[in-house]
């Protein structure tokens, strides 16, 4: 008698974008037409979802939003992932901007390993590529920058005095997701640092989405002009002289609007939602 051979299914991990969602990959627009199944972050446009996804396809949300308490735990979301390519599925695995930047993909791609299940990593426009171009900031313009860095800052974070002086000394670009609650902690500790006065800040809320808003002044200006602002979720933070050349070039208007694009599908205490 012949053994039955258990048919393994594939898993995609791909970037969608930063929020526009005709930054999707077209490598990725052709995998969601075939997939089986499409999971998903909070911060992947809702239209990827609505126009892109073949209609036969199980979508399943599993966004992380710390700041609001409502998650699916990794694990969770890993044995989701698991189980359905062990069912022999094709699973597109959708991420917020890019799969490598600020992700728990190592955690995946371990999971996928352990169960020796095939995949491929897609890249998507990561929210710092995005911002820049819809601001109108060239990241490491000729004359400003000669390298860009993508950090976080976490208030709960003891980050020592050297680390502040390079950060304020630096020519660097500097940009800082998932910061936005702390941009009044990060710009004193830079002004402290004494950062220099032809530096500015630029910060880019829900970047790429008709709801763009960019807020955008020298960093000694900003406890003035935007202390103790509270942001839309997501906002990106752009330091260094390129973030001037934002009056300049910029070829979006700001919507004005503190409406959320991405929308909460997970509510609290609720670890999963099927549509
Ligand atoms: N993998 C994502 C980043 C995930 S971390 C990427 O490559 O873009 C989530 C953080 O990314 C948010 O807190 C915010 O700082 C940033 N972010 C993601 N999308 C954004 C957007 N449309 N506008 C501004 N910031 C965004």
């Amino acid at each position: 008698m012949k053994k039955a051979i258990q048919h393994k299914g594939k898993v995609i991990l791909a970037g969608a974008g930063p929020g526009d969602p005709e930054l999707l990959t077209l490598k990725v627009m052709r995998y969601l037409q075939k997939a089986d199944v499409v999971i998903t972050d909070r911060l992947v446009s809702p239209v990827i979802l609505d126009e892109f996804v073949n209609k036969e396809a199980q979508v399943l949300h599993v966004g992380k939003q710390c700041r609001k308490g409502a998650s699916t735990p990794q694990s969770t979301i890993n044995e989701i992932i698991v189980d359905y390519a062990l069912q022999g599925n094709l699973v597109v695995r959708l991420k917020g901007g890019d799969v490598s930047i600020f992700s728990n993909v190592l955690d995946e791609l371990q999971a996928l390993v352990a169960n020796h299940i095939e995949y491929e990593i897609i890249p998507g426009v990561t929210a710092a590529l995005g911002a820049a171009a819809y601001a109108g900031i060239p990241l490491t313009a000729r004359g400003h920058a000669t390298a860009v860095r993508f950090l976080t800052y976490y208030k709960m974070e003891v980050i020592k005095d050297e680390i502040w002086k390079d950060l304020a000394t630096t020519n660097d670009t500097l940009v800082f997701y998932m910061s936005s609650d702390t941009t009044d902690l990060l710009i004193e500790k830079l002004i402290e640092s004494k950062i220099s006065s032809d530096k500015h800040i630029a910060v880019i809320e829900q970047a790429t989405t008709p709801l763009q808003n960019v807020y955008e002044c020298n960093v000694y200006d900003y406890a003035e002009k935007f202390g103790n602002s509270s942001y839309a979720s997501p906002t990106l933070i752009i330091i260094g002289k390129v973030a001037a050349l934002h009056k300049q070039f910029q070829w979006l208007e700001n919507s004005s609007s503190k409406e959320n694009y991405f929308k909460a599908v997970v509510k609290t205490g609720a670890a999963l939602s099927r549509v």
